[in-house]
C-alpha cells in the first residue's frame, strides 16, 4: 500500500468536515491536469492528519492517492522521486531495502509525503532540518493546468514552493536528497526535573541524533525519549544521559500516559533500522492517543528557556484539557513558510484531549505566555493567533504571496484558513 484514504469527508481527527463540494482522485496526471484547469476552487489534501482547516476548500478537494505510483531512486545524486501521495512509512521501507534513508521522520509514519512537506512537519533533533529540508524537486500542476518542475539548484524561488501550504498547486511527484542506511537506539528515561530541564537545555538537546522531552509540566516527572546513532563499528553517537539524573525505563514506554506501548516503535536500547526508531509511532498503528486534538507552536533557541518556563507557570491551568506535551528541536533553515525559518528552533506541542472548548480556553493561555517570544504556530494543528502576529514573524511572507499571485492568478487554491493567517486572499 502506498497511497491514502483521502476521499473521506473530514480530517483524521474528525474536528474539521471538509466543505468541498466535490472530493476526486484523478489516476493519471493528464486527468488531474484536466480537472484542476477545469475548477474555480479546489485543494489538495494528503491523508488529512491536520488538525487545522488548511486543507478545506468550498470546491474540489483533489487527492493524489491515486495517480500512479513512482519511486525512483538515483543512487548516483543521492535522490529518490516519488509520488506525491506515498505515506513516508511505505517510502522508508523501500529506501532502506535498498540501503538508502531519510535524515529524519515525524512522529508518525502515516503521512504522506506531499502533505508532511507542505506544513513543515518535523521530528527532533539540533542538526536536523523538517522534513521538507530534504525535498530537492517538486513537480506541480499548478492553477490553469499546466505541469511543472521546481528545482533548489535551479530556481531561485524553489525557497518559496516547498512549505507552500497547498496554495501554489497539486504536487504530484516530490524529489529528496538520501543518505545511506543507518541504524538508531532508543530510550526512554523518567525523572527529569524542571530545574534540570531549564537549567540544562542545550546539554540535554545535545545529547543524542534526536531527542524529545516528554513532560504534563508538573515539576519532577518529565521524560527524555533519546534516539542515538548506531554506527557501521557499533558504537552510538551520545554523550551518557543519566548525568542529567534520570532513571532508563525498562519497560517500553508510550508518549501519551497509560496509552498501550504496543503503538510505539523499539524501545530499551535495542538497534533498528531509522525508519522503526526516529518516529515515536508504528506504521500500522494508532498514532499517538488517537482521540485528540493538538497544538504547536516555534520559537527561537534563544528564547526556548525562557518559553518553556512560562508554560510551566501555567501547567495547572492547561492540564485540564492535556494530555501530554512535547519538546523538540529543529535546524534552522531557509523555506520561505518554515517555523525553523532563519533561526534554530525548539518547538512546544501540546496534545490536547478531543474538547474544542477547552483546548479554545488552554490554546489562549499558552498563546498569552508565548507572545513575547514570536512563536511560529505549526500550520496543521490548532491555534488562534491573529494573522498580524503570525505575519510578522515570517521575513519572506511579501515573496509568497508574489509567488502565489503568480502561480494561481485567479486564486483557486486559496480558502479561508490561508486568508485568515497569511493574508491570501
Ligand atoms: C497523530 C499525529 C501526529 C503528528 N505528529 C507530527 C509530528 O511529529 N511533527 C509534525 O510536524 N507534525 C505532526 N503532525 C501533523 C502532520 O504531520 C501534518 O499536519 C501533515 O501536514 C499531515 O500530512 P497529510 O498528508 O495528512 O496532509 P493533509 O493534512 O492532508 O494536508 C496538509 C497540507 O498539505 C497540502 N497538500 C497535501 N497534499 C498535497 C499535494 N499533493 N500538493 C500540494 N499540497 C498538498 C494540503 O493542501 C494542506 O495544505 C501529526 C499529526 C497527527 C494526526
Amino acid at each position: 500500500m502506498q497511497g491514502s484514504d483521502s476521499l473521506e469527508g473530514s480530517n483524521w481527527a474528525g474536528n474539521v468536515v471538509f466543505g468541498a463540494i466535490r472530493r476526486v482522485a484523478p489516476c493519471s496526471v493528464e486527468g488531474l491536469q484536466e480537472i484542476v484547469a477545469a475548477c474555480d476552487r479546489a485543494r489538495p489534501v494528503g491523508t488529512r492528519h491536520s488538525f487545522s482547516p488548511i486543507a478545506d476548500t468550498a470546491g474540489t478537494l483533489i487527492s493524489t492517492a491515486r495517480l500512479p505510483a513512482v519511486l525512483r531512486i538515483d543512487a548516483g545524486a543521492r535522490e529518490v522521486t516519488v509520488s506525491a501521495g506515498t505515506r513516508y512509512g511505505y517510502l522508508a521501507g523501500e529506501l532502506h531495502a535498498r540501503g538508502w534513508a531519510l535524515p529524519n521522520l515525524g512522529s508518525l509514519p502515516h503521512i504522506s509525503v506531499a502533505g508532511g512537506c507542505a506544513t513543515a512537519t518535523h521530528g527532533s533533533g539540533d542538526r536536523n532540518g523538517n522534513l521538507a529540508t530534504s525535498v530537492v524537486a517538486l513537480d506541480l500542476v499548478t492553477a490553469n493546468g499546466e505541469l511543472v518542475t521546481v528545482r533548489r539548484d535551479v530556481d531561485g524561488d524553489f525557497a518559496g514552493h516547498v512549505v507552500a501550504l497547498g496554495a501554489l498547486g497539486v504536487v504530484v511527484t516530490v524529489t529528496l536528497a538520501i543518505v545511506p542506511t543507518f541504524h538508531v537506539r532508543q530510550h526512554v528515561y523518567r525523572g527529569l526535573t524542571r530545574v534540570t530541564l531549564l537549567e540544562r537545555l542545550d546539554e540535554i538537546f545535545a545529547a543524542a541524533y534526536s531527542v524529545s522531552v516528554f513532560t504534563c509540566w508538573r515539576p519532577e516527572s518529565s521524560r527524555l525519549w533519546v534516539k542515538q546513532r548506531v554506527e557501521p563499528t557499533g558504537e552510538t553517537t551520545a554523550a551518557p544521559v543519566e548525568n542529567f539524573g534520570v532513571r532508563a525505563l525498562e519497560q517500553p514506554d508510550h508518549p501519551v500516559p497509560g496509552a498501550d506501548p504496543v503503538h510505539t516503535t523499539g524501545q530499551l536500547g535495542v538497534p533498528g533500522p531509522w525508519h522503526e526508531r526516529l518516529p515515536h509511532f508504528r506504521m500500522g498503528f494508532t498514532p499517538s492517543s488517537g482521540d485528540e486534538l493538538q497544538s504547536e507552536y516555534f520559537v527561537s533557541r534563544d528564547d526556548a528557556r525562557a518559553a518553556i518556563e512560562r508554560i510551566f507557570h501555567i501547567g495547572d491551568q492547561i492540564r485540564p484539557a492535556l494530555q501530554v506535551s512535547e519538546l523538540r528541536t529543529i535546524a534552522a533553515d531557509d523555506l520561505w513558510l518554515s517555523p525553523a525559518y532563519g533561526r534554530d528552533a525548539v518547538s512546544l506541542h501540546f496534545t490536547w484531549r478531543p474538547d474544542e472548548a477547552a483546548v479554545a480556553r488552554a490554546v489562549a493561555a499558552v498563546e498569552r505566555q508565548l507572545a513575547p517570544f514570536q512563536p511560529r504556530p505549526h500550520w496543521g494543528k490548532v491555534f488562534a493567533l491573529p494573522a498580524a502576529s503570525i505575519r510578522a514573524t515570517y521575513p519572506r511572507l511579501g515573496d509568497f504571496l508574489a509567488l502565489a499571485d503568480r502561480r494561481d492568478p485567479t486564486g483557486v487554491f486559496r480558502n479561508t484558513f490561508l486568508a485568515s493567517t497569511v493574508g491570501l486572499r
